[in-house]
Parts: C-alpha cells; structure tokens; sequence
C-alpha cells in the first residue's frame, strides 16, 4: 500500500513540474497581443462645442477624429468599433451647423485590404455603443462575434426598432469580458454616454497597457476636468465610469487613448504602422 501512494505521489509531483517548465516557452511563441492598429474611421467638424462642454465654448467649432482599432491576437483579430459608416464618402454636404459633419476619407474595407486582412479573418467584433459615429460598418464583418453589452444590445434605437441586425451572432454582455481568456483583451462596462456603453484595456508586449476610451469621455478637456456633456445617457454613471477608468489606469498603468481626440491622434501613428 505505502509503496504504491509513494508512486502517485512522485508522478503528481513530475506532472506539475512538466506545467512549470512549458508554461514560459509557450508564452514565448506568441501568445497574448501581437499587433494593434489604428484604422481612421471618419473626420468630423463640429459647430459648436459647447454639445460636450456645457455652458463653455459656445458655438465654438471644432474638427474631431473617429477610430477604429484591429488586434491581432495569437487567437485571431478583433475589431474594436466600426466608425462613420463607409458609404458615405469623402465630401458629405453640410447638416446642421451645430452638429457633427462626418467625411470618410478612407473606407474601413479598404484599410483591412491594405493590410490583407478579410471580413471573415475578424473573430470578434466589439463597438463601444451604438452611436451612428460607431458602429456605422458592424455589417461589414457579418459573420464576427458581437460582443456588446445586453443594456445596449436591448435599448432601442430612436424609431423604437432595433439597433444592430437580428441575425448577427451576438455574445450579450453583463459587464466586464476577458476576451480571449489571457487577460490581454478586457472589455470594461463604462456605462453613461449610453445605457451600455463600454471601453477596451488592451495589453501590449512592447506599448504596454492602453485604454481605449469609446465615449466616455470625449477630449482630453472633458477627461482633465471629469466634465459629461449634456446629451449623455446617464450623467452619475458617466461619473462613475470615469472614476473607474482612472482607477483601472492606474492599477494596469494604462494610457488613455481618447476617441474622438484630434490633438492626440495626431501624436499617434496609423495604419499599416502598428503598435506591438
Ligand atoms: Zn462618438
């Protein structure tokens, strides 16, 4: 009897040695995030922007960007928002003065084609909330996971209809998500801007930690000072949201890249470049 515990002893033992010792090869053969790109998904120009600054910058125009981001991870890609919708092209008439004009220089389907990237590559794709501004080419990758809050997925659009295509396969989220399982991907529940809004804490091996902000928050401006603009869903959860966001920044030392940010985008290179 002794003889044979020894033996189931001794054979755990070399099992678990054998985990420790593959555990760092396998991880240097890629796992995690290889690359981040950033893919422009609209200019904008704003005539007044006071929208997002109440009470200040009254009919104060404003030119704003739009991104996108592909991660290629060792699992496969994922997109993270959609942008202005492609069809409507480079020159866009203007609207209404006091809201955004967006102009589309350049396609999303042509950016995953330079870089040799198809639809049906995409494993996943996520959209910080249903804003037009992002999820304007979600039909572009028809067969992509959707990972989007349920709150979003569920909040009906201004005609009371639905806000993404039935038959597109949808994971619902209630909060946080470790997307591929290795803590390099985390969609994190920052709701506010809209009922289910929600932003990205990517890891890189070489950049290190980012935040991709969606809309809760808009401008380095807004973030500086925790301002919520006027038309934002739920302004005490907008506050609560970026509270957390500084927390998790600090806890992963994380920068914060801010969507619609032109100063900082401009201070960031795009695709091909890549951010590994
Ligand atoms: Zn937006």
């Amino acid at each position: 009897m002794k003889s044979v515990k020894m033996k189931a002893v001794k054979l755990t033992a070399t099992v678990a040695f054998a985990a420790i010792a593959f555990a760092p090869a396998a991880f240097a053969q890629g796992k995690g995030v290889e690359r981040l790109y950033i893919l422009e998904c609209g200019q904008g120009h704003a005539g007044d922007m006071s929208r997002w600054t109440p009470g200040q910058n009254v009919n104060v125009p404003m030119d704003m960007v739009d991104d996108c981001f592909l991660i290629k991870h060792a699992q496969g890609y994922m997109l993270w928002d959609t942008g202005v919708s492609d069809s409507i092209g480079p020159d866009v008439p203007p609207g209404n003065p006091a809201g955004i004009t967006w102009r589309r220089p350049k396609t999303l389907a042509a950016q995953l084609a330079e870089l040799g990237v198809k639809p049906d590559d995409i494993k996943y794709v996520a959209v910080s909330h249903t804003h037009p501004d992002h999820v304007g080419n979600v039909e572009l990758v028809p067969k992509s996971m959707l990972l989007v809050q349920k709150a979003e997925y569920e909040w009906p659009d201004a005609k009371g209809g639905p806000r993404f295509a039935p038959e597109h396969p949808v994971t619902k989220l209630e909060g946080d998500r470790d997307v591929f399982g290795d803590g390099s991907v985390t969609i994190i529940s920052t709701p506010g801007h809209t009922p289910g809004h929600q932003s990205l804490l990517v890891k890189l091996p070489k950049t290190g930690g980012l935040l991709l902000s969606g809309d809760a928050v808009h401008f380095k401006a807004n973030w500086d000072a925790r301002v919520v603009p006027g038309f934002n869903f739920d302004k005490e959860k907008t506050a609560t949201s970026m509270a957390r966001m500084a927390d998790i920044m600090a806890k992963d030392h994380a920068q914060l890249w801010i969507n619609h940010d032109k100063p900082q985008r401009e201070t960031q290179k795009l695709s091909p470049a890549f951010y590994e």
